[in-house]
């Protein structure tokens, strides 16, 4: 298995509540490395950017809308199989349907705030930490 590194973000649900040190627990119990992480209040255009694969969804405003609602923490996670490792993590998207012990069963409130983001593909990861992340930010 190779060296991967994939992109997360703990959303506003979450920051609002305080749990980003509780997601980081997991995030770390479970094998992966936070090489890269910061705080940042996503605008607009940033979340528009990111997320328009689902421009034409009928809950693309509200999902813009909630991404910049409060701020966020978006990281870099290094592992062994990074990108479905912490797929697996994070659990599905409806924490109604996400496995015991994972992020989503855990602290998700609905299928929108749903208090993580992760790639969907090491070709995403790269464009989404590219979106973010200098390289020079990242310390593996
Ligand atoms: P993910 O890869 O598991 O995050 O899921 P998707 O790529 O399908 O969706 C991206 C994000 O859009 C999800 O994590 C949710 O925050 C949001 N989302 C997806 N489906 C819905 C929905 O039906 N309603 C709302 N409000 N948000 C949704």
């Amino acid at each position: 298995m190779a060296i991967e590194r994939t992109f997360s973000i703990i959303k506003p649900d979450a920051t609002n509540r305080n749990l980003t040190g509780a997601i980081n627990a997991v995030i770390e119990a479970a094998g992966l490395r936070i090489v890269a992480q910061k705080r940042i209040r996503m605008t607009k255009a940033q979340a528009e950017t990111f997320y328009a694969v689902h421009s034409a969804r009928p809950f693309f405003g509200e999902l813009v809308e909630f991404m910049t609602s409060a701020p966020v923490v978006v990281q870099v996670l290094e592992a062994d199989n990074a990108v479905a490792k912490y797929r697996e993590v994070m659990g599905a998207t409806n924490p109604a349907n996400a496995a015991e012990g994972t992020i989503r069963k855990l602290f998700a409130l609905s299928m929108g705030e749903n208090s993580a983001h992760g790639s969907d593909s090491v070709d995403n990861a790269a464009i989404e930490i590219a979106q973010f992340f200098a390289g020079n930010e990242i310390v593996g």
